[in-house]
């Protein structure tokens, strides 16, 4: 199983916008869209057992 080191970046680069779900950028600390405060880094786990 390979791993693309990029892909893996690319999955931790955006914070979602808990509020509305926009993204925002990795260093953003508040929603450029609607303000708000909680956004979560968007993480896409893959786990295969
Ligand atoms: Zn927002």
């Amino acid at each position: 199983m390979a791993r693309f080191p990029e892909a893996e970046r690319r999955r931790l680069d955006k914070r979602v916008c808990m509020n509305c779900s926009a993204r925002n950028s990795i260093r953003a600390t508040r929603c450029r869209k609607c303000g708000y405060e909680g956004l979560r880094i968007k993480v896409k786990e893959v786990k295969k057992t």
